[in-house]
């Protein structure tokens, strides 16, 4: 077995654990959600693309996964940023997440572009073909994010102004 194809494996392993930690993350920001229902919409949206996103990824594996001799695991890697982005914050998590949310889906854009070149030194047409779908639906999300970062600045600003004066009264 080739290098390249080795490292082809791992870092289709670190897409997925990439993405059951993304699920995780999106999870906990939906239930913070209620009173933003467009940004509810999107994240509920990318939800369900991340688990279809990482079901492709795994059906990739289960295909050319069984080649590698080193079947490391990714898992604990990107627990921690995953963690910090579903704690608590003190108050303004729906600023903190768009932060992190946006962040994160520039870190999948980057893990998506070096798999596809890394599929295609290998030959292998489909993990190119999964790459490239995963990638556009990252580029669409942070699109979207950025697009809305203003209004729902906007929005939080006007929601922590209207209880500041309800708690005066
Ligand atoms: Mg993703
Ligand atoms: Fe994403």
């Amino acid at each position: 077995m080739t290098q390249s194809r080795d490292w082809l494996i791992q870092w289709l392993r670190d897409a997925h654990a990439m993405e059951e930690q993304a699920e995780t993350m999106l999870s906990g920001q939906l239930s913070r959600l209620e009173s933003y229902p467009e940004l509810g919409d999107r994240i509920r949206q990318h939800l369900d693309e991340t688990r279809q996103q990482a079901s492709r990824l795994k059906s990739c594996l289960d295909r050319i996964g069984e080649e590698s001799s080193a079947m490391k695991d990714a898992g604990g890697k990107l627990t921690a940023m995953a963690q910090s982005i579903s704690g608590v914050f003190a108050g303004d998590e729906v600023m903190k997440g768009s932060l992190a949310s946006y962040t994160f889906e520039h870190m999948e854009i980057a893990s998506y572009t070096m798999l596809i070149a890394a599929a295609n030194a290998e030959g292998e047409a489909e993990v190119a073909r999964v790459s490239e779908q995963n990638l556009r639906e990252e580029e669409a999300m942070a699109d979207w994010l950025k697009s809305h970062l203003a209004e729902t600045t906007q929005m939080f600003l006007s929601r922590a102004a209207a209880d500041s004066d309800a708690a005066k009264r």
